[in-house]
């Protein structure tokens, strides 16, 4: 499981760090997720201090988390923004992260996205595509302005991870081949309404073997120094995100082990490094809180119903990951073989198969850990179930930072 020390026992109940979540569940409800701010805060701290001597541009990956309040206090501990969308620009804006540090990747802004960005004097646009190298040029003349880009390259190197989170090979949709780069390069330094400034690259999410960023790296730097022959200087290397995290009993690299591996092919590279990391600062800061509804014997299972679902979070349909799961109350019940299932009309939707865990009984809680990441933020409201309400724990205090949506809320927009 997980090596977090936010998340342990006092007397036989499951506490984030000085906080009960039993208690958090009468006052809150169910489902809910629940944050640890000492463990997201560390991980950042872990990424600025093993790359401290590259002084790195650490942009959060938005995408992991948006809740304001977690932008907030990452990008009050120096981190900036890595977004995806316009939606993200904004709660990133809203969050108070300077716009010089916010970064914006996607495969698909559009023209009003790249306007919004431009206005806002973001620090680059991470370009997919010669097409959208166009449409950023004609709405930075419209505009004005310049705009400052990187292309994001796809080195074409498998990152060994889940094929929906795989994204630095050929055959995904992401990046610019590393053969099409130097030509888009040498096209972006003739246009008037362009700057490029960087190279991006992000080849994958929950990667657990570091190699993979070694061996892109050494791509990007032959480019890096190619480019610089013809006069292209760019300032900024941005190696993306994707560092794993421990989900169940995976052998993860830390922060500090990546920089050691990656300090000399950054050293030659001689560019400011920025850095996207998402789950890796999130993903086990969080849990999912879920009360039991039913325990339902058939003759083929047992199955914990319980009142969180494919809705609240999605990563076990999706991609059949897996969640460590703790009982919120220590328990000698005999352990038996559940599926823990949600009430979501789907038979995809199921938070652990064949999982091992002790006989709940109606109204007791299960904790699901490292939610942190792609949790609440792929909620969705299928079977018009409200999203889930989120707290932050700071050591003896929490704070709700998301109220559990209405029936209201739910057809507000509706005409
Ligand atoms: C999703 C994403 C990230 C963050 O990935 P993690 O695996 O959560 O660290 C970083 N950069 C880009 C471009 C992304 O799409």
């Amino acid at each position: 499981m997980i090596s977090e020390d936010a998340f342990r026992y006092h007397d036989g109940e499951l506490f984030v760090e000085d906080v009960s979540l039993r208690k958090l569940a009468e006052e809150f409800g169910t489902p809910l997720y629940v944050y640890s701010k000492r463990t997201m805060v560390s991980a950042l701290a872990a990424y600025h201090d093993a790359f401290h001597r590259f002084n790195p541009l650490i942009c959060y990956a938005v995408k992991a988390n948006s809740n304001l309040e977690i932008i907030r206090t990452l990008a009050e501990r120096g981190a900036g923004a890595d977004i995806v969308s316009g939606g993200e620009l904004f709660r990133a804006i809203k969050a108070n992260v300077p716009s010089q540090k916010i970064v914006f990747a996607g495969v698909g802004k559009t023209k009003e996205e790249i306007r919004f960005a431009l206005n806002e004097n973001i620090l680059m646009f991470n370009v997919e595509s010669a097409p959208e190298l166009e449409l950023i040029s004609r709405v930075a003349k419209e505009a004005g302005k310049v705009a400052p880009i990187a292309f994001r390259v796809n080195p074409d190197v498998d990152p060994l991870t889940h094929p929906y989170i795989s994204t630095g090979l050929k055959k995904y949709k992401f990046g610019i081949p590393l053969e099409d780069a130097p030509e888009l390069y040498r096209r972006a330094a003739q246009d008037r309404h362009v700057k490029a400034l960087g190279f991006q690259m992000h080849i994958g999410s929950q990667l657990t073997d570091i190699t993979p960023y070694r061996d892109s790296l050494v791509k990007a730097v032959d480019l890096i120094k190619k480019l610089r022959r013809e006069d292209i200087d760019l300032r900024y290397l941005d190696i993306g995100g994707g560092l794993g995290i421990r989900y169940n009993d995976e052998e993860v690299p830390t922060q500090g082990e990546m920089a050691e591996l990656l300090e000399p092919l950054l050293l030659e590279s001689r560019c400011q490094l920025i850095l996207e990391p998402g789950r890796s600062i999130v993903g086990n800061a969080g849990v999912l809180l879920t009360e039991t509804l039913y325990h339902k014997q058939t003759a083929e299972k047992s199955f914990l119903i319980v009142d969180a679902a494919m809705n609240d979070l999605a990563r076990p349909s999706l991609y059949g990951a897996y969640h460590y799961m703790l009982p919120v109350r220590q328990t000698s019940a005999e352990v038996r073989v559940f599926d823990v299932v949600g009430p979501i009309c789907e038979s995809g939707d199921f938070l652990a198969k064949d999982r091992e865990l002790p006989l709940m009984d109606s109204g007791d809680l299960l904790a699901v850990l490292g939610a942190g990441a792609y949790g609440f933020t792929m909620s969705s409201n299928y079977n018009s179930r409200r999203r889930a309400a989120e707290v932050l724990v700071d050591s003896t205090r929490y704070s709700l930072i998301r109220k559990r949506e209405t029936y209201d809320e739910l057809i507000q927009g509706e005409l």
